[in-house]
């Protein structure tokens, strides 16, 4: 393969930008990979600056549950620009976007918008103490919630291919009140909150873990951490930054018919802008500023391009049968692929229109699981299928994302690439 502008691109990139990339993951390290750079990407073909064509299996980590460039997302956004991109005074996208996120997830009855997932889940862990009046936050091993400070404890996503459970530049002060705890496991939850109950502002976790690689929750364990919460007086936030919108239109929270007292949502609540939101229940959501004492706030927040491009993918997503019509196209997918990895000592977690391939022959249930999968095998498939032009998420520590724009062929020929895979 012709990589030769890429690697240009890539010299030129890190004079400039720390590993020539905005994003750790992107510089495809542990994959033992430079850099691709991409020219443009529609539907589910990406085109680096080489020519080479990709389909991609990332979506830009799961943003584009219609494919790259949806026509009529791409309409919303031009016409939305032609008005201007911004004005930091209100817009009736604002009010348009968030009717619709609360009719898809009515346990966000009030909402407010922010720019990343990271924004959102800051935004929320602050509004959670000032509610509550507590300090303590209870997360687990394995889940990413963003880059904030108090949240990069075991955290998975890039912080987990980099081996190190945390950051450096985080004072030991600053993450004193965040409690990580393995994922599934009810008895080190109810340790904890009989130790430390009633200083606990919140649980924060993922539904579904998509950062630690695809993990399902065992049967009764979100059921149990909505149980505990409330019993103790704490908060229930559920980041659904990668699972809402996408396992259901009303997120993980429908599909488990869960109501959390708050949530996070991002990536493809933008339609591919920046864009993501926090909101809950109304009487919390008033401790936010103007309204109450909890101050938020955001130059480019609710921006009208984003909020276009946002509407206009909820309407296509809340269409008659989109999600059936998805995860049934996802469910025969993952079982042909099941099928024909039999005995390969290959894992694949997978609910809805994402999954991951674990290298390793046992099942993997929590964090201390997925680490156990073997990272040389994966960089070796990675590589493999990169020359095969498919182009998947470059670690087992991410999900990789089926998009109504994904042809049975395509699916197909991952298929046959992934089982003449020569270890
Ligand atoms: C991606 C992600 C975030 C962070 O969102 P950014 O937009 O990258 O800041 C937070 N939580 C979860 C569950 C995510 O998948």
């Amino acid at each position: 393969m012709k990589r030769n502008n890429s690697e240009n691109a890539y010299k030129e990139a890190v004079k400039y930008i720390p590993g020539g990339v905005n994003s750790p993951v992107r510089a495809l390290r542990s994959v033992g990979e430079t850099p691709l750079f991409i020219r443009k990407a529609a539907g589910t073909r990406i085109t680096d600056v080489d020519g080479n064509h990709f389909t991609d299996f990332c979506l830009s980590w799961g943003v584009f549950i219609l494919g790259h460039g949806h026509p009529a997302v791409k309409k919303a956004a031009t016409k939305a620009i032609a008005r201007g991109t911004s004005y930091g005074i209100p817009s009736l996208q604002e009010t348009e976007l968030a009717m619709r996120i609360n009719k898809q997830i009515p346990s966000m009855e009030k909402i407010r918008f922010v720019n990343s997932g990271t924004e959102a889940v800051m935004s929320a862990i602050r509004l959670a103490r000032g509610y509550t009046g507590r300090n303590l936050i209870i997360k687990f091993d394995g889940c990413y919630h963003g880059h904030a400070d108090h949240l990069l404890v075991s955290a998975g996503s890039g912080v987990a291919s980099l081996n190190s459970s945390s950051s450096t530049g985080v004072p030991d002060s600053f993450v004193a009140h965040t409690i990580s705890v393995p994922f599934n496991d009810k008895n080190a939850v109810q340790k904890v909150f009989r130790e430390k109950g009633k200083d606990i502002a919140a649980v924060i976790v993922e539904p579904v873990p998509a950062n630690m690689g695809v993990v399902l929750p065992k049967e009764g364990f979100p059921e149990y951490l909505r149980e505990i919460t409330a019993q103790y007086n704490s908060l229930l936030i559920f980041d659904e930054v990668i699972t809402g919108f996408r396992l259901a239109a009303g997120g993980a929270q429908e599909a488990f018919g869960i109501k959390p007292d708050i949530s996070t949502i991002g990536k493809i609540v933008g339609g591919g802008f920046p864009a993501a939101a926090f909101g809950g229940r109304e009487d919390i959501m008033s401790y936010l500023a103007p309204d109450g004492p909890v101050y938020q706030a955001g130059t480019l927040s609710g921006n009208p391009v984003a909020m276009s491009a946002g509407s206009v993918t909820l309407e296509l997503l809340s269409g008659d049968g989109f999600y059936e019509e998805l995860n049934a196209k996802a469910d025969t997918f993952i079982t042909k692929l099941k099928n024909s990895l039999y005995n390969k000592e290959i894992q694949v977690n997978h609910t809805g229109s994402m999954f991951t391939l674990f290298f390793t022959p046992e099942e993997v249930h929590s964090f201390e699981d997925a680490k156990k999968a073997d990272q040389e095998r994966f960089a070796r498939f990675f590589r493999y299928m990169l020359a095969n032009r498919f182009y998947i998420s470059p670690s087992q520590f991410e999900a990789n994302f089926i998009s109504s724009a994904h042809s049975e062929k395509e699916l197909n020929r991952f298929i046959k690439v992934v089982t003449k895979f020569q270890e």
